[in-house]
């Protein structure tokens, strides 16, 4: 079995820097749908480089490549022990060579094992299977900021802007549309959802993931949840809610239901959101070799398909051109809607570096500087450091902290995705700051605007959470809130939920 740990490294690497052929025809239907010059648009025109960009170098897709989970099939006598111990070699090599960022983090003490390796990491599912001549390995990465957006509803209940989810199909329709609405440009819209009807509390969460292993274009043996399915998909895309949340016409990609009994007591709907980057591959290996039979999902013998037609994301010559350090007229000048080309110094800051600076002084200087919600994957280059993949993470994780830190330190520009609350947008306007709107999941496509990691601090905290300084050059995005009080993502909000209203009743 010396081929296995080859065969599921090369499962690892392609899973992270290679989006399967369903996922890429859906996305270029939503390329089509949505006009280039909208917010939408450039969005998915910026994602489709970023793919592109991805496959050609072997770089990850997305810097959060999420919790490594997989689903093995083995033949009656195969040792399972000796097959997770080659999995967990496999994924600890793959995030040395920068194909995986070290996600594995202690919940109690905070320190990042730097290896993906850890209680409860990697995920990894045995099943026997009747077949004794052959072995499957399923893997699926799905990153914090769409797994954040998972929802699970105990029916009946009372959804907002949706009224009374009875027991019934109806009632699961209605929890499927109130769980895409809610996930607004969070879990980087567009999206698709594995949701699971019954089961318990944990079953049903495994059997929603589950449903993510199915092909974006399959139909549903089941002709009720064929029905179900096709209902959400006829329906959500008037929501409005687009790429990242901008507005627009996809934010949806797929939905795939899966049902198991339930206690009397009990009827969970539960809702395991992904995003654009839906990152699910398989192999079936010999079961004597352990080497690859053949791919599941993808023919290695097609040639990809380039997602970007024209050269992705076009200038059209309105864009902001910014230099840092920023000055408080430069962002009172600045309305909801601007697109920005940012040059300069940013410092990358997310959830410890934001908790650490509520109670002491930053390393840098933040007077007129830029907070990147980021958490690079970075690779050792000589005596420095050089980012392989470096998109925004879901900013909404730091409101408890944003607005003390953007008026404490003089901070000017916080970038991110996803959007922030009402205590940020007050500190935007009280100090003349502003939120831009950066592509969720563009991991490849940011990381070429940055030209030179200058420095590093906290890097105590791990790689992902330390505080990177990053200079970058040209680094588009948008304006979704502004130091006027405006927020696109709570209009967006607000329009969604009146047309939730009317197709959920
Ligand atoms: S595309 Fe967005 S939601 Fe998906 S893993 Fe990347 S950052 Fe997270």
């Amino acid at each position: 079995m010396q081929a296995f740990f080859d065969s599921v490294l090369s499962l690892i690497v392609q899973t992270s820097t290679n989006l399967p052929p369903d996922v890429r025809a859906a996305m270029k239907v939503a390329l089509a749908e949505e006009p280039a010059a909208t917010q939408s648009g450039q969005a998915l025109n910026i994602i489709a480089q970023n793919i592109d960009q991805a496959a050609d170098c072997e770089g990850a897709i997305c810097q959060d490549t999420g919790m490594p989970t997989f689903e093995v099939k083995t033949p009656v006598g195969v040792n399972q022990i000796v097959l997770k111990k080659q999995i967990q070699e496999a994924v600890a090599e793959a995030t040395r060579r920068g194909k995986l960022r070290p996600n594995s983090v202690d919940s109690i003490t905070g320190e990042n094992s730097g290896s993906n390796l850890g209680p409860g990491t990697p995920i990894i599912h045995f099943e026997q299977w009747e077949n004794a001549n052959e072995i499957e390995v399923k893997l699926i990465l799905k990153g914090g900021g769409c797994e954040n957006m998972n929802a699970q509803y105990s029916l009946p209940a009372e959804l907002p802007n949706l009224g009374r989810a009875d027991r019934t199909l109806e009632g699961v329709r209605k929890c499927i549309l109130h769980a895409v609405w809610n996930a607004q440009g969070k879990g980087c819209a567009p999206g698709a959802v594995g949701v699971c009807i019954g089961g318990d509390r944990t079953s049903g969460y495994v059997h929603a993931k589950e449903q993510l292993f199915r092909t974006l274009d399959d139909v549903n043996g089941d002709a009720r949840l064929a029905e179900l399915e096709a209902s959400i998909m006829g329906e959500v895309n008037k929501l409005g809610i687009g790429a990242m949340g901008f507005g627009g016409r996809v934010s949806l990609i797929g939905c795939k239901v899966g049902a198991m009994n339930r206690l009397p007591a009990s009827f969970f709907v539960s809702v395991a959101y992904d995003c654009w980057a839906f990152r699910r591959l398989g192999v079936v290996l010999d079961a004597r070799t352990g080497a690859i039979a053949r791919w599941l999902y993808r023919d290695p013998s097609s040639p990809v398909v380039a997602m970007a037609d024209q050269a992705g994301f076009q200038r059209t010559g309105r864009e902001v051109v910014l230099k840092t350090p920023l000055t408080e007229e430069q962002m009172r000048s600045l309305k909801v809607g601007d697109v920005v080309l940012l040059s300069g110094l940013v410092y990358t800051g997310r959830d410890a570096v934001h908790a650490h600076l509520m109670k002491h002084d930053p390393p840098v200087d933040l007077r007129g500087a830029v907070i990147y919600h980021c958490g690079p994957v970075v690779a050792k280059d000589g005596d420095g450091w050089r980012v392989t993949a470096a998109g925004p993470t879901t900013s909404i994780r730091e409101e408890p902290y944003q607005a003390d830190i953007i008026k404490r330190y003089g901070v000017r520009v916080v970038i991110g995705k996803g959007g922030m609350g009402a205590k940020t947008l007050g500190a935007l306007k009280e100090t003349g700051a502003v939120y831009l709107n950066a592509i969720g999941g563009a991991a490849q496509f940011y990381a070429r605007t940055i030209t030179k990691v200058a420095g590093v601090s906290l890097l105590e905290f791990g790689t992902p959470e330390a505080m990177w300084h990053l200079q970058v050059d040209a680094f588009p995005a948008i304006v979704t809130m502004d130091a006027h009080g405006n927020s696109l993502h709570k209009d967006i909000e607000t329009a969604s939920a009146s047309v939730l209203a009317s197709i959920g009743s």
